[in-house]
């Protein structure tokens, strides 16, 4: 996708961001407006607008963006208490950037899933 999509000008080095971890084929940075005391955003460099899209298209990619996840909540120090991993996805689902993301939230309890 390029220059047209946000999270592929981070993991371009265009955009900058505060980057936790880094593999061949994944980035991850904290959220620029974080919604818990950890708040990362993992995406594959390469572009998929969604999880969905991702996963029909690379399912071993997907499985490495599940696996840089894990070390980046292990990292952040969330294993003992847990946390939440998230994929927004689509328009009722909330996604603002469509580049597929996994939100990795924790460091205090997070309520329910939804609010009503
Ligand atoms: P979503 O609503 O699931 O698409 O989440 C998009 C997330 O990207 C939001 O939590 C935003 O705060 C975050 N975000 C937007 N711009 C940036 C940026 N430049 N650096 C880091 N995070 C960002
Ligand atoms: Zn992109």
């Amino acid at each position: 996708m390029g220059s047209d999509c946000l999270f592929c000008r981070i993991a371009a080095g265009e955009i900058p961001a505060t980057i936790v971890r880094e593999t061949d084929t994944t980035l991850a940075f904290r959220d620029i407006d974080p919604k818990a005391p950890v708040h990362v955003l993992v995406i594959p460099k390469e572009h998929y607008a969604d999880v969905a899209a991702l996963g029909r298209a690379d399912p071993a990619l997907a499985g490495e963006l599940l696996a840089a996840a894990a070390v980046v909540a292990e990292d952040e120090g969330l294993l003992g208490d847990g946390y939440r991993l998230m994929f927004n996805t689509g328009a009722y689902g909330g996604q603002e950037v469509f580049h597929v993301h996994a939100h990795v939230l924790g460091g205090a309890p997070l309520g329910p899933m939804l609010c009503r």
